[in-house]
């Protein structure tokens, strides 16, 4: 089977990168053009973060504010006020304003109209649009402009481009035969009731969101047994304030680029104060929050989301700071000094995800309720699993505890050695692709080809998104994730077009 480009992975970015080569006419300018979009599970367009799964995992980003497409900002709210007729029936009790945070199933289902919304455009377009639902398992170059994409059934598809578009990925299945007891991620979490008893104790490996998506899932399911959150960098996620956004003037590429010939940590918190004088100036109130850089591991994980919750409740103009370098991350960091990128990655990583990656306070309220309760409890400290005379245990700040089941909920392993991905596998296996040295695989900063082992970037397998979060330090945000898909498109576009016009020069 032919196709001039093949996505792997049917989510966000494949949408936003299908959404951008539309505004292109590329089809008109190369006379035909066919796209083959690959999705290995059953849904197609919400990806690994929006499935249909339980209502309690909550978008962390405000219905109003969020959109798969760049041009139109606030779709998501527009298409809940059109739609509730598809979705009233499965979130009854939702009462949706601009500033709620909705389910993320429910965004979903937008994903999902979407993905159809974007396909009928391109085939309106003249553009040939084949979703396979198949696993690819290989990629390989076999001639500059030709790659055969593998599946897992065995299909070859012969493809001039590939995006590599998937997602995160999943941590490497844990062996039988403790398989069933430790589960190597909470999603969906709907389902974690089947694999977990009732009364059973539950560790969980990791803080972050999707540590939060765990527990609450279980524990609005009906778990009883004690939960145990353990965090290896004792940080927590801080919780959103109620500011809306702001457009920062010194925080950016641009500013950066024309005023500081070396970016190091400490012109960043110059430019920081910077950023926060201007925000109190353009602030109508006269109170702005300190930036609470946490620099030593949470003990009291309840006082923690107290005063959270507290804080919450105001105006966070530090968020709304940090919020708006997503426009921009990726070339901030890239001007850091080499080794304050180093430092970062080593010492403060965790913690400025903590900061950067916040939650609603809807979900705060609930997990200091369960801690209230003494259901949950909350180790900071590195933890190990490990099985002592059959029982599991986890060992953690020189004491070892038995649990019943350990889920683990650390996200996308930064490693590939740790990722379970044959198409991974493959490519660093076949030299076709190396490992960044902060991990994921590495990319041309501004082209998002692949680095393969020879140190050429490939100008046909391109790759974007969370496999790319070493090169561009965090892509966890959907307007992340668009602004590249965008970017990645005018790369493919532009490497499309020299190679039709090489090859109509060698015809003639
Ligand atoms: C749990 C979670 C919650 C999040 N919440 C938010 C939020 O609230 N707000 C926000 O702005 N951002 C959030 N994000 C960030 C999120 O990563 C992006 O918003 C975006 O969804 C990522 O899109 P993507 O297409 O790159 O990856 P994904 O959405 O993960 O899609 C990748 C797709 O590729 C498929 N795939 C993978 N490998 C293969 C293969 N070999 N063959 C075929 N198919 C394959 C997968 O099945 C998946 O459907 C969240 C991320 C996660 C993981």
């Amino acid at each position: 089977m032919n196709t001039n480009i093949v996505i792997v992975g049917g989510g966000a970015s494949c949408i936003s990168f299908i959404d951008a080569l539309l505004k292109k006419n590329l089809q008109e300018k190369l006379n035909e053009l066919s796209l083959t979009v690959l999705e290995k599970s059953k849904e197609i367009g919400p990806g690994n973060a929006y499935f249909s799964d339980l209502k309690s995992n909550l978008l962390n980003t405000k219905a109003g504010y969020i959109t798969v497409f760049k041009d139109h900002p606030g779709d998501f709210y527009h298409w809940l006020e059109c739609n509730e007729y598809k979705w009233k029936s499965d979130f009854p009790e939702l009462e949706i304003t601009r500033d709620t945070y909705a389910p993320r199933a429910l965004f979903g289902m937008y994903m999902k109209d979407a993905f159809s919304a974007i396909c009928t455009e391109a085939r309106r377009s003249g553009i040939q649009v084949k979703v396979i639902r198949d696993e690819a398992v290989k990629v390989e170059q076999i001639k500059k402009d030709q790659i055969n994409v593998v599946t897992q059934n065995g299909t070859v598809i012969v493809a001039e481009k590939v995006v590599l578009a998937c997602g995160t990925q999943q941590q490497s299945a844990v062996l039988p035969p403790y398989s069933h007891d430790i589960i190597h991620s909470p999603y969906p979490t709907r389902e974690l009731k089947q694999k977990v008893l009732a009364e059973e104790s539950v560790a969980i490996i990791g803080a972050r969101l999707s540590a939060i998506d765990a527990t609450i899932g279980l524990i609005e399911g009906g778990h009883t047994g004690p939960i145990t959150i353990y965090s290896r960098s004792g940080y927590f996620p801080f919780v959103r304030g109620i500011q809306g956004r702001y457009k920062n003037a010194y925080l950016t590429p641009d500013y950066i680029a024309e005023h500081c010939p070396a970016l190091d940590f400490y012109k960043l918190g110059d430019l920081y104060q910077q950023e926060r004088e201007r925000y109190r100036a353009q602030s109508e109130s006269s109170y702005f929050e300190e930036l609470p850089l946490p620099n030593q591991p949470i003990r009291d994980l309840e006082a923690f989301l107290e005063k959270e919750l507290a804080m919450a409740k105001q105006d966070r103009g530090w968020q709304a700071i940090l919020y708006d370098t997503n426009s921009g991350i990726d070339q901030i960091w890239d001007r850091l000094r080499a080794d304050d990128q180093e430092r970062f990655m080593k010492e403060f990583f965790s913690s400025a995800m903590s900061l950067r990656v916040s939650i609603p306070a809807e979900n705060a309220e609930k997990i200091l309720g369960y801690l209230r309760s003494g259901q949950l409890k909350f180790v900071a400290g590195a933890s190990s699993v490990k099985v002592e005379d059959g029982q599991l245990m986890v060992q953690c700040n020189d004491s070892s505890t038995p649990t019943g089941k350990v889920i683990y909920a650390t996200g996308s392993p930064k490693s590939l050695s740790q990722i379970d991905s044959p198409l991974v596998r493959n490519l660093i296996e076949s030299g076709t692709s190396v490992e960044n040295k902060f991990g994921g695989l590495d990319v041309c900063k501004h082209d998002y080809g692949l680095f393969c082992k020879d140190g050429q970037m490939n100008t046909s397998i391109f790759a974007i998104g969370e496999l790319t979060s070493g090169r561009f330090l965090f892509t966890s945000a959907l307007d992340i994730i668009v602004r590249h898909a965008h970017a990645c498109a005018d790369s493919v576009e532009k490497f499309m077009i020299e190679h039709d016009y090489s090859l109509s020069l060698a015809k003639s």
